[in-house]
């Protein structure tokens, strides 16, 4: 066999369906981009949905890439299966309506086996397919492929539901008895059958049927291929490795982990080494992850990545690395995966910073779980009991991230077992919850095959033009059906020119009017969305008949696209002034632009400052202000990518792109509209900036005139105050409200001092009167005080009276209670000094407290007992000598 590296195996792969024709599709990034259904870019084809579901046909329908995928469902499998990962790259084929099973076969054979490829030995390879596809059957048997090596598996089949699905075949290499889990007669011991020796290494789907929600498979009117071949996978493979970790895309890592170890060593104790490759795993996870701009939370993306973190933390723990550390396996994932995808080296720092405080943040986590672990089992035996509650042993695994074991460990140096049936139960729960709320299962639409296959070339003119005349109408479309003509009620119309933009990166669709060439209105555009061969589909409300072959003047609102315009090149300017300020780090993941505001949504992990947003105004009205011509360049992507234009919205674009320049300060790839110079935005005014879910923040704006507006606004407000306050002028407004709160804050303190004089008169009165028990002359009284402090000045005031031997006075707070005893030194009594006084009666208001001879004082939680405190420090000095 070949030795190969990674990086060579990858770029083989791509350069083999490139030599077949097929386009090379870079690896998109991990956060699906308007995919609601998908939490994680899960394999090749969730990247390609738009092709495969029709919404758009691509300009060539045979497609390459190597794509960058993340599978939690695999999670479990990290470390313990040679074959999983919850990063891993696929390499695939894509054939969108064009060739079928028998060539994906036949460029799958050829690629494996050919001595210009991969060059595998044939008698390694085994196929599995549906049992009723035939089809497949003799495409392999066409190649040469042994019959005996072809196994039939209920199994082969893809259905993600509703929509595209078919049967598929997967491709297994045989690793060999010696390196087999289990024994050569075992039921499982065959391609597909759960043992490591027949290696899945790609699948190929034949997408051919769309699945209805009446349950019934129809044909597909496109069909199409889609295949996945694990790039680790087939690594392990020509590097001869046992698993998928033994190779150059793991061991770089493993051998940096044995470093901070400075203990452990791979290839010695098998739960080390799954120590070591779970850290591994989970070190290109998350890098991956946040360079692509998910970041640490409680929910959905997030929750899965602090779960990754926590999980690589504590097997660091294991290997006897304390504190942070993965953060430091940044640069070497960086470095291993540099020649394919160099961002994550660029963004090295930023995504380190991100992964080294969530790991403090664990640590933290971590000790208060070690405490709250400690308090239970303290409890569970101070109660006498001898097991801890599987809900207890749940919260530490949930919150804490305890793994379960460490649980049973503790408890059991306590001399206590845990529940695991109770355990369990909540971790099932925990387990349904998230899968419904997964999501990570695909979904796609169905084909529309009505506008698939309408390819009428049209164009559009709308940068340059806002009215055509003499569009030509190509096709009309009613009720799902093409129709050559239309009256009255909704349709959809395609021209072979027109000036109306369809909606796109984020800028909605123009509105405007269909006219005959007599000037007469004929219908009212409401929208305008992208058919999927790229032509502008416009929905009408019709007013006339329109007739297809006929020529129609097409006018857009022109006043509609004049603030939409506006709105879209503001936020190229606040996309670069974020940048500037915030960090180049900071990811567009989401806009809208509309002709009353703009809306932005980024990634941060903090809350932008109001500092920092006064900043971004000031640069985005700087580039207002400097009068700035706005450029188009219409080049080939990869110029554009040499000069530096960020891609935004979407990674797939055409041969051809358009690069939208503010001289020096912004360039990015877009198709939308834009005002030829700055200064026609006039004023640029943030108005809100929220958070927008986890990790995400949102900034909307206005522009121009309703931005004037906005200010306007503000300044009626500020109008009503000032004459609310009397305020000739707004200057004088600040010193008017800090003088307001002075007069408020002395108004209310000298309140409270007459709400304490008055107290103070009160409780003088109390202190009059004085009754003789037994030998002394006691004074007790229930007082309205609201804390300790006034019980206090009361006992003053009481020792400079001099007016009795003992004081005991009790308040109400709530449903609490405060008790004060105060004792004057000529009472020598033991059991009568405040200490031991206050000790004999707080139990009857549920409370304890303590103090000197002289003064002591008790705080309870049971106001009721009150009463029963005084009565009973009555009946103690009765008693007394
Ligand atoms: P398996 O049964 O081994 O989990 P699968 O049937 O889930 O594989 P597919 O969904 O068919 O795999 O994905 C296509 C290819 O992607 C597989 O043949 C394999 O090479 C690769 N692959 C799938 N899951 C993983 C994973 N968790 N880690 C690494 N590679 C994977
Ligand atoms: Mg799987």
């Amino acid at each position: 066999m070949k030795q190969m590296s990674s990086a060579a195996v990858r770029q083989m792969f791509l350069d083999f369906f490139k030599s077949k024709g097929h386009t090379i599709e870079p690896s998109a990034p991990l956060v699906p981009k308007d995919d609601p259904t998908l939490l994680w870019i899960n394999s090749g084809v969730a990247t390609m949905k738009k092709y495969f579901d029709g919404e758009i046909i691509p300009k060539n329908p045979r497609l390459t890439s190597a794509q960058k995928s993340i599978r939690t469902n695999d999670i479990e499998n990290v470390g313990h299966t040679a074959r999983h990962q919850t990063f891993f790259e696929m390499l695939g084929n894509f054939s969108v309506g064009d060739y079928f099973k028998d060539q994906a076969v036949a460029y799958a054979w050829e690629f494996l086996t050919s001595p210009q490829w991969l060059d595998f030995d044939p008698e390694k390879l085994y196929m599995t397919i549906y049992p009723k596809d035939e089809t497949a059957y003799n495409c392999w048997i066409k190649q040469g492929v042994d019959p005996s090596h072809i196994y039939r598996l209920e199994d082969n089949f893809w259905d993600i539901g509703v929509g595209p699905s078919g049967p598929d075949s997967e491709i297994f290499y045989d690793r060999g008895q010696e390196n087999n889990d289990v024994a050569l007669d075992d039921p499982e011991n065959y391609p597909g059958g759960e043992n490591a020796r027949y290696l899945e290494i790609w699948n190929l789907v034949f997408s051919q049927f769309n699945h209805l929600p009446d349950g019934r498979f129809v044909d597909q009117p496109h069909k199409n291929i889609d295949t996945g071949m694990g790039l680790e996978r087939i690594v392990s493979v020509i590097q001869d490795a046992p698993t998928n970790f033994e190779t150059d895309l793991f061991l770089p890592i493993i051998q940096a982990t044995e470093k901070l170890s400075a203990q452990k060593t791979y290839g010695v104790d098998k739960d080390d080494d799954i120590a070591f490759k779970i850290i591994a795993d989970h070190a290109r996870a998350v890098t991956f992850a946040i360079g692509d701009g998910a970041l640490p939370s409680n929910e959905g993306r997030g929750y899965v990545l602090r779960r990754l973190i926590r999980r690589a933390s504590l097997n660091g723990r294991k290997l006897g690395i304390q504190g942070s550390f993965l953060a430091q396996l940044v640069p070497i994932v960086g470095q291993i995966m540099e020649s394919y995808y160099p961002e994550v080296l660029q963004q090295k720092d930023f995504i380190a910073k991100v992964i080294a405080t969530e790991e403090e943040r664990f640590s933290e986590t971590l000790n208060e779980g070690l405490a709250l672990l400690k308090a239970e089992i303290d409890q569970v035996k101070a109660q006498k009991q001898t097991v801890l509650q599987g809900d207890v042993a749940f919260k530490l695994f949930d919150t804490y991230g305890f793994p379960y074991e460490l649980t049973v460990e503790s408890a059991g140096e306590a001399g206590l077992t845990v529940d695991q049936a109770g355990f369990d139960a909540q971790m099932q729960a925990q387990k349904d919850r998230a899968r419904k709320a997964r999501g990570d299962r695909q979904s796609m639409g169905s084909q529309d095959e009505l506008l698939m296959d309408i390819k009428t070339p049209s164009q559009f003119v709308g940068y340059d033009h806002l009215e055509v005349a003499g569009a030509q109408l190509q096709n009309i479309i009613v009720a799902d059906a093409q129709v050559d003509q239309v009256t009255t009620g909704s349709a959809q119309v395609i021209f072979d020119q027109t000036p109306f933009y369809a909606e796109m990166g984020g800028q909605v669709g123009d509105l405007g009017q269909i006219l005959a060439s007599d000037g007469t209105l004929v219908a009212q555009v409401v929208d305008v969305q992208h058919a999927p061969n790229g032509q502008n589909l416009h929905s009408l409300q019709v007013q006339a008949p329109l007739t297809v072959g006929e020529r129609y003047t097409l006018a857009i609102d022109a006043d509609f696209r004049k603030k939409v315009r506006r709105n879209h090149t503001a936020t190229h300017l606040l996309d670069q002034a974020l940048r500037n300020i915030l960090g180049e780090h900071t990811h567009q993941a989401g806009s809208l632009v509309e002709p009353d505001y703009l809306r932005f949504d980024f990634t941060s992990l903090e809350k932008v400052t109001p500092e920092q947003l006064q900043q971004i105004e000031q640069l985005v009205n700087e580039q207002i202000w400097q009068e700035i011509p706005v450029e188009t360049i219409e080049t080939d992507l990869e110029t554009a990518k040499k000069m530096g234009a960020i891609a935004l919205f979407d990674n797939k674009y055409g041969d051809q792109v358009r690069v939208v320049k503010i001289s020096d300060f912004s360039l990015e790839l877009c198709g939308g509209t834009h005002v030829q110079n700055t200064a026609e935005i006039g004023i640029f005014k943030i108005t809100a900036e929220t958070a927008v879910g986890a990790g995400v923040r949102r900034i909307t704006a206005v522009t121009s005139q309703a931005a004037f507006q906005y200010y306007e606004e503000q300044g009626q407000y500020l109008t009503a105050v000032q004459q609310e306050l009397k305020v000739p002028q707004a200057q004088g407004l600040l010193d008017k409200v800090v003088q307001l709160e002075t007069e408020l804050k002395t108004s209310q303190k000298q309140l409270q001092e007459l709400q304490a004089q008055a107290a103070q008169q009160q409780a003088s009165s109390l202190l009059d009167q004085v009754e003789t028990v037994g030998n002394y002359r006691l004074v007790t009284a229930i007082v309205s005080a609201s804390n300790m402090n006034e019980l206090r000045q009361i006992a003053d005031t009481w020792k400079q009276k001099a007016s009795s031997d003992i004081l005991v006075l009790g308040a109400k707070l709530g449903t609490k209670a405060n008790l004060l005893v105060a004792v004057n030194p000529k009472v020598q009594v033991a059991e009568l000094q405040a200490n031991s006084l206050i000790k004999a009666i707080a139990p009857a208001i549920a409370g304890g407290g303590g103090g000197r001879a002289d003064l002591a004082q008790a705080g309870g939680k049971n106001a009721a007992g009150l009463q029963e405190a005084l009565q009973k420090a009555h009946t103690l000095i009765a008693a007394a000598e």
